[in-house]
This record gives structure tokens, sequence and C-alpha cells, in this order.
């Protein structure tokens, strides 16, 4: 399926080992389709390290012949283009058919740790599923993706990645005519929950249960031994998806769509939207400019977790037990157990931020105290994390200087280090491990917008700068302060946009 002219057995040409599992395993969840050629495209970014990591040749690439792939206008070797179908919840009401739209599945390869990973392009023309929209995606939004994906990456959070970001040189119509650009994203897999709720919503019990055996196999492999796989299956996705909402919280994520289909089976964080961090802790924290009653705010993302984990157990009934009422007593027993999960998780997270390696049971009061002195005190919830190692260090001004009336955070701090002496670590080898875990580098919102506007209007230098920053999230570097500063008070709420 080579459509430029390069020739076949050129030995620079790119080469990807494609082995395309879902196109060959779930007809029915997809569509084959090619993307729309585009006029005059321009590499944007390229991520060497991953290209690296999938087994491909970046110098290969980094090319003509590269940019023609990542542009839409080649399809590699081996691909097999497809949409995928999904159906979803999104803001609580249900669409039984969404799908992908503007993204078509390449194919798969296995990387060099033997991996299997999805090569997407996103932005890449209309597709079958489409609807009214024009299958495409601006520069502006395609870079945001990129830069807070690799930023969560680099956080350690799990993540699609991406691979390249191209200018497609044609116009795309929103409000106003914006410059278009396709992104390659890589994922472990793109199935959602949504993908099982598309089966589910058509009473199409076999193919569910495809599905479902195919995500066992791809993502879950130990739960096919199970005494129950289905229900195994399903705490598995329901361990992995706490863990992942665990990390966010414990960074100040807000991903701002947590709509079903934009949940991953895999426990990778998907579609960077309006997400974004926050600056001063405030539980009620909401970016996106469409999330009008608060849905997905900060605080609400726990419990939204749980509540899409239940629409993906709703697909999962007919398989856990031949007696249904039997079945959902048993996911039921599972779902409940989510929330303890999550806080497991969460606590693990919140005790090592602030440099405790044992377990107390006053650690839940000790935490939830600091963060409710945060929110009283308007203090930035990254630098608090941050600045509490350098109290370690000798140092209580730097983090007290955050608070607005720093006298409540005195006496918790009082309170912390009396339970640190319990806890017998050296301040340094603590302070240390303290910044492996609280990053001195977020991808803050007035850095990722001006980084976003100079790179709409042709200037790439802020965004590599910025991207280059968020690479190395944990370790400060002088000269580099601009970055960990929380935006300038405006008096305005940041807003954030889905860029559709
Ligand atoms: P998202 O906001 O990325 O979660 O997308 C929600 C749904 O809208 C998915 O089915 C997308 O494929 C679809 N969609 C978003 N933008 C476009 C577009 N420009 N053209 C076609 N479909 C789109
Ligand atoms: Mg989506």
């Amino acid at each position: 399926m080579v459509k430029s002219n390069e020739t076949i057995d050129d030995p620079n040409r790119p080469h990807f080992n494609f082995d395309n599992s879902f196109a060959r395993s779930l007809e029915g969840f997809f569509k084959f389709c090619q993307a729309e050629p585009v006029v005059a495209p321009k590499l944007l970014q390229f991520n060497h390290a991953l290209a690296e990591e999938l087994g491909l040749d970046p110098v290969a690439l980094d090319s003509d012949a590269g940019l023609a792939i990542f542009s839409g206008n080649a399809a590699p070797e081996g691909s097999e283009p497809l949409a995928q179908a999904y159906a979803g919840h999104q803001f609580g009401g249900f669409s039984p058919q969404l799908g992908d739209g503007r993204a078509l599945l390449l194919g798969e390869v296995i990387d060099t740790r033997q991996r299997r990973r999805d090569i997407q392009l996103k932005g890449s023309g209309r597709t079958p599923f489409s609807r009214g929209g024009d299958g495409k995606a601006a520069v502006g939004p395609v870079l945001r993706e990129y830069l807070i994906g690799e930023g969560m990456h680099a956080l350690g959070i799990p993540t699609t990645r991406a691979l390249a970001a191209v200018a497609t040189g044609d116009a795309i119509y929103r409000e106003t005519p914006l410059p278009g650009a396709i992104l390659t994203r890589v994922s472990a897999s793109h199935i959602r929950v949504g993908t099982f709720q598309y089966g589910a919503a058509r009473g199409d019990v076999d193919k569910v249960r495809k599905l479902a055996d195919y995500s066992i196999a791809r993502h879950y492999p130990d739960t096919a031994d199970a005494e129950n796989p289905y229900l195994a299956f399903f705490a598995a996705v329901a361990d992995a998806q706490a863990a992942l909402v665990a990390r966010w919280m414990s960074i100040g994520f807000i991903h701002g769509v947590m709509n079903t289909d934009n949940m991953t089976i895999s426990g990778e964080t998907i579609d960077y939207g309006p997400c974004a961090f926050m600056d001063s802790y405030a539980r009620s924290t909401v970016f996106s400019s469409i999330d009008q009653h608060g849905r997905y705010a900060y605080a609400n993302q726990p419990e939204i977790l749980i509540w899409n984990l239940t629409r993906l157990a709703e697909t999962l009934i007919p398989f856990v037990d031949t007696d249904k009422d039997r079945a959902i007593e048993l996911l039921t027993e599972t779902i409940e157990c989510i929330q303890p999960l999550y806080e497991s998780h969460w606590l693990a997270g919140m005790r090592s931020k602030i440099g405790l390696s044992t377990e107390d049971s006053i650690d839940l009061q000790l935490i939830n105290d600091l963060l409710s002195v945060m929110e009283g005190g308007h203090a930035d919830f990254t630098l608090v994390f941050r600045r509490l190692s350098q109290v370690l260090r000798g140092d209580s001004d730097a983090v007290r200087h955050l608070f607005k009336e720093p006298g409540a955070f005195d006496a918790w701090a009082q309170r912390w280090q009396k339970r640190l002496e319990q806890d017998g670590i050296a301040a340094e080898t603590r302070a240390q491990a303290m910044d492996r875990v609280n990053p001195i580098y977020i991808p803050r919102n007035h850095k990722v917008e001006e980084a976003l506007a100079a790179a709409v209007n042709q200037d790439t230098v802020p965004f590599s700068k910025l991207l280059a920053v968020l690479s190395h999230p944990f370790d400060e570097v002088e000269g580099n302060e601009a970055y960990a500063e929380p935006a300038p008070v405006t008096g305005r709420p940041y807003r954030t946009f889905c860029g559709t």
C-alpha cells in the first residue's frame, strides 16, 4: 500500500514491522479507511527516543519519507489503516456510536521490550465515524497533546505517547481558519471502555466476548488463568485505572473529559483535550470550558473513575456467570473494592510525597490536613510538595512563603516533623527521595499557552525548550526558574477548550 513514489527496495525507506492483531481479530469493531492526502506537510516534532524504543529507524523516519507517512500521504508497507468503532458516555449521556472520527490506526508493532504498541494518526481526515466532523486537527491542540503526553511520561505516569507532529499546510475551519496538523500517537492499545459499550449496545454478546478475550491476551494475560477470567479481567482494569487516577491526583492533573470513550482498558491516560494542571490547590478546580457543571472537576475524578468502570462492568455481565444475578453480585463486589483500592494507591503515593517510608494510622489525617491548609492558604500544589524537602535541608521559608497565612502550615509542619522522627531516615536521604517524586517542572498553563501561541506563528523554539524542560521534571536546573513558577495572577480563571 505504498502511495508515495519511493521505490520499494530503497534500503533507507522507513520500515515498520507491522503485526496487526486488532484488524485480524476484531471484525465489527472497525472500518478500513485511508488518510486524506495533504498539500504541504512539514515536520513540527519528531520523537527520536520513542522511535528507537519502538524498534524503528529514527534516521530513516526523520526524512521526507517519514514526513509522507506522518502526514498520511503515504501508507507504510504492512499498515492496514482502520478507524476503530466505539460508543461512550459523554458527560453522563450515552452515545451508541462515536468511533475514530479523526484518527486512523496504521497498525501495531512489537517494541524493543516486546510490548505490542499501536501507531495511530490523529487528524488525518474523515472516516466512516466522522459524523458531522471534518476529521482534522489543528496545530495548537496537536502540539498540546504532544507536550502534555510527553510531560506525563517523564513524570512516570502511564500515557499514550507522541511519535511525531506535522503541520499539514491546509487550513481547517473552526470559528476561524486554523493551521491543520496531524499527531502520530503511540499507545499500548486504543481499546476503551467505550469499545466494550459499542458491542454491548448492539446486543452482540459474541463480539464483546471476543473483545474481552483479545483485551485479556493483550493487556492482562495472567487473568486468563483465573478461576473467573472475566471477573479477574475487570478487577485488573479497575486496579490499573485506580492506580492511574491516583497518580493524576498526586500531581494535580485534571483530565477534563473523563468520558467512557476516553478511558483506556490498558490503564494509560488518553486524549489530552482540555486537560490542565492545577496551580493553587482547590478541590473544585475545572478548566474545561465545556464542563459547565464541574462533572470532571479535580476532586470528582476518583468518583468518575468508579462510575466509568461500572459502565465497563455492565458490558461483562454475560461472561462473568451464566446466572445473571450472580454475575451482577460478583461484579458489584469488585466495584465496591475500587474506592478502597484507589485510596490505597493514593495514600501510598501521598506518603512518599511527604517523605514517609513507613505506614502509620495517622498518615491519612496528616496528608488531608496539609491539603486543607493548602486550600485555605491558596498555596501552589506543585511547589508546596517540592519545597517540603527544603525544610529538611534547613530552609522552611521557601515553602512558608507559598501560604497566605503561614501559621496553619507551621502547626502542620510540627506534626509532620514528629511523624518523620518515627520514620528514621537521614534528612538528606529523605529530601532526595522526595525530590524524585515531587516534580519541580510541570506543564504550567501559561507556559503551555505561550509555547503553543508561538508555534502556531511558526516559532517552535519556545515549544522545544518547554518540551526539553518537561522531559526532566524532577531535576532542578539553574536558569529554568520561570518554568517552575505559577502563572502570574490575572484575576481571570484559566479556561481550556477541546480543540476539536
Ligand atoms: P474527543 O473529544 O477526542 O474525545 O472526541 C469525541 C468524539 O468526537 C470521537 O468520536 C472523535 O472521533 C470525534 N471527533 C472529534 N473531533 C472530530 C473531528 N474534527 N472530526 C470528526 N470527528 C471528531
Ligand atoms: Mg476521545
